[in-house]
């Protein structure tokens, strides 16, 4: 079966990974900083953390933004459920918005008709690669003492007016999972614009361990005492796993190309495709593609997924709404709340796009796509 999206790996990505393996540290070492660093040069110098997983990257998040019980986040409903859950199970009341039926991302407008005095943040999802509308988005967040979050998950390498995403939101996150623009295998990372929330986003990384004697309660015992002042997890992410994040970084510009290169021969190939509405882009952004998404019309969207599915082309659905999850039903949360978002799910099919797509392989998903449709 042909993915809708899988890894590249090089020999230089295995050479890095052997490497840290037969050295001296396997977790805690000197290639975590390596990684971050590489990383905050695709995020515009804001600092990164890296995490265990973009669902870690998102709990951290809250974790920094101080959400918990009493505080309402809202987010679009069109993203995978760990942009929601993480903020439910910091004990937060999860708002959804509505989303923009052209780009699939949250729409500022139904943002702000549902901010409250208890919004504690605001998390746009920058789906399939497309930036968020950040400035509208920061206006609104500003206005009401909102935190913002981006889930990058999709966009790391994307630039939302001449800027790299990671340098809008306050705390930007993301995923270093295989179908991701760049993997960890398991991973992901958030960048953070504030120190003291950069301060308590590594600490909840770590355990909330505080291991600097001048930020400790009772520092008297010697140089082994470590405290706790709030409850943290550990979500480090492993020097040999930091080893590869590192050299896919360093290829992430090739990756960006094709995958820009990509969407844009799909572009062209299904322009004229009848029952087809292809993604949309604004001017001001420069998209690194995560999924090419297009909506199938005319109730077909299943039958176009099964058929092509059963030619061993593997499309892909994202997403089900996220309160359509029995977790968020049992909570309350009914059906049609967001109007836009279930349009888009009725019809959004993903078509394959990595960067290793041949080109071949991209005429053989539009070729079978053709026959179905035309
Ligand atoms: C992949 C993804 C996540 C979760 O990332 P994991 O690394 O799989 O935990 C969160 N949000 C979005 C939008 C994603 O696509």
């Amino acid at each position: 079966m042909l993915p809708y999206g899988r890894q590249s790996i090089a020999d230089t990505d295995v050479q890095a990974v052997t490497e840290v393996l037969l050295g001296e540290w396997l977790t805690t070492g000197p290639m975590v900083g390596s990684f971050e660093a590489e990383l905050a040069r695709w995020t515009g110098g804001v600092p990164c953390l890296a995490v265990t997983s973009g669902t870690a990257a998102l709990h951290v998040a809250y974790a920094a933004a101080g959400v918990g019980p009493g505080d309402e986040v809202i987010t679009s409903p069109l993203t995978f459920v760990a942009t929601a859950a993480t903020a439910a199970m910091r004990g937060a009341r999860v708002v959804f918005a509505d989303v923009q039926p052209d780009t699939g991302n949250l729409d500022p407008a139904s943002a702000s008709a549902l901010v409250t005095c208890a919004t504690r943040a605001i998390t746009a999802v920058d789906y399939a690669g497309h930036p968020a509308d950040y400035d509208e988005l920061r206006a609104i967040a500003d206005r009401t003492g909102a935190v913002l979050i981006g889930d990058a998950a999709h966009s790391l390498g994307s630039r939302y007016k001449d800027r790299p995403v990671g340098e809008q939101a306050d705390l930007t996150t993301f995923s270093f999972f295989p179908t991701k623009t760049v993997t960890t295998a398991e991973g992901g990372a958030v960048a953070v614009r504030d120190h003291d929330r950069y301060v308590r986003a590594a600490r909840f990384r770590n355990h909330g361990l505080v291991r600097d004697p001048a930020e400790q309660r009772d520092p008297g015992h010697g140089g082994w005492h470590q405290e706790v002042h709030d409850f943290g997890l550990n979500y480090r992410l492993p020097d040999v796993l930091c080893a590869l994040g590192l050299s896919q970084l360093r290829r992430l510009e090739g990756f960006r190309a094709r995958r820009i290169e990509l969407v844009a021969r799909y572009d062209a190939l299904l322009g004229d495709l009848p029952g087809l509405t292809l993604p949309a882009r604004r001017p001001y952004t420069t998209p690194c593609w995560h999924l090419y998404p297009v909506r199938v019309r005319d109730g077909r969207r299943r039958e176009v997924y099964e058929r092509m599915r059963a030619e061993g082309i593997g499309v892909q659905v994202n997403y089900i709404p996220a309160y359509w999850h029995p977790v968020f039903e049992d909570l309350g949360y009914r059906r049609g709340i967001c109007p836009e978002a279930e349009s888009y799910y009725a019809e959004q099919l993903s078509l394959p796009l990595f960067p290793d797509l041949t080109d071949q392989q991209q005429d053989e998903v539009v070729d079978r796509l053709r026959a179905i449709l035309d």
